[in-house]
């Protein structure tokens, strides 16, 4: 039997009724700028996550490239980062003008090491940007002491992590993307909360910077046709925004949905290979369930025999990013960042989504099993 990656229809007919309902009051008032809805759900959206001000935009990689303006980075700046991410995160740093700069990454966790972090930073570092990867938390009580040190902004990209957790060392539980100066957000529709097309948001707690989102996603202005700075057109559709509206009330069921399923992988493979390692202060939003190996053959005979038995699979991401052809002019080569190298060959990822059944379940972890056996 085949099973998908991810499987976008089955959480449309539970709730039906109230998209159609929301996205026709769109249609009918034709409201479809910057519309009521995009307030509406900003604000829902800034509170369901304990923020102060929500930002909607385009899509998670504009959500990247406002908050990294609006935290005043420049071009010649340095912003440290994962190289075990999607090429947005970097992207829209050099687009920027300033350059990344990759740190390796923590071996368990996968996600930006703050020891190497702190073996990059130069006089020209500016921010700091962890991707909490597959919605697991970066490390951030120790990258908050380093940008305090070294006086840098803090720039989470959550976009595989809404509703993913941290709790820092003060005890307090705290959603993913409202720790830094700001978190960015992707609603692409694979994402734990999926709009029906490209949509994005901002996450800040800071006056200044999120007066800088708003005018920054609409052409610099604040008043129309008066133009402080250059902006962009990067606003969130009110018809993506009703629909968002509609599902951040099922999102936090459908992450315990993928924790469930998380658990019931795990139960299954254990002893056959590596499953996530959740730390006890953090809560996973299982965007995707990785598993790695102890070598690259393991990895790639088990990806093979799944694809053909017909389950879906994909390793995110194959070639770290400061080895991608895109970066060769950053001189990075094989063995700079051996966590990362390592875990790139040894990775892959299965099927993951709220409604994924225990048949399913057990067909992915006996074709895992036996690849093994083989
Ligand atoms: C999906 C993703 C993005 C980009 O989001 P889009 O909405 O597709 O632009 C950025 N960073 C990471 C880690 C992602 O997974």
């Amino acid at each position: 039997m085949k099973v998908p990656m991810v499987d976008l229809t089955a959480g449309y007919p539970p709730i039906r009724e109230e998209i159609e309902s929301a996205v026709k009051k769109v249609f009918e008032k034709a409201n479809f700028i910057l519309g009521t809805q995009v307030t509406e759900f900003e604000q829902a959206f800034a509170k369901h996550n304990g923020a102060k001000y929500a930002v909607g935009v385009n899509s998670g990689t504009d959500a990247l490239r406002l908050a990294l303006l609006a935290c005043g980075i420049k071009p010649g700046d340095e912003v440290i980062t994962t190289p075990f991410t999607f090429i947005a995160t970097s992207e829209t740093i050099s687009q920027t003008g300033a350059v990344p700069v990759f740190a390796d990454i923590d071996p368990v966790t996968y996600t930006l090491s703050p020891e190497s972090v702190e073996k990059k930073i130069t006089s020209k570092t500016r921010a700091i940007l962890p991707v909490h990867l597959y919605g697991m938390a970066a490390e951030m009580d120790k990258l908050i002491a380093i940008a305090k040190k070294h006086n840098l902004k803090i720039i989470e990209d959550t976009a595989q992590a809404f509703t993913g957790k941290y709790r820092l060392a003060d005890g307090t539980w705290k959603y993913l993307g409202s720790i830094g100066d700001c978190g960015t957000f992707s609603f692409f529709p694979a994402k734990n909360l999926g709009a029906f097309g490209d949509a994005g948001a901002v996450l800040t707690n800071d006056d200044k910077i999120y007066e800088e989102l708003k005018a920054l996603r609409n052409h610099g202005s604040k008043v129309r046709y008066i133009h402080e700075i250059e902006g962009f057109n990067s606003r969130l559709d009110t018809v993506q925004a009703a629909i968002l509206g509609v599902r951040l009330k099922y999102v936090e069921k459908w992450t315990e949905m993928r924790n469930t399923v998380a658990a019931k992988y795990a139960a299954a493979l254990k002893g056959i290979c590596i499953t996530p390692v959740v730390p006890d202060n953090r809560r996973h939003s299982f965007n995707y369930y990785t598993i790695r190996f102890e070598t690259k053959e393991q990895r790639d005979n088990a990806q093979k025999y799944l694809t053909e038995q017909g389950i879906a699979n994909q390793i995110y991401y194959p070639i770290a990013l400061h080895l991608q052809k895109a970066y060769a002019h950053l001189g990075g080569k094989r063995g700079d960042l051996p966590n990362a190298e390592k875990v790139q060959d040894t990775v892959f990822s299965l099927p993951m989504f709220p409604e994924l059944t225990d048949e399913q379940i057990k067909i992915v972890t006996d074709a895992v099993k036996n690849s093994m056996a083989k």
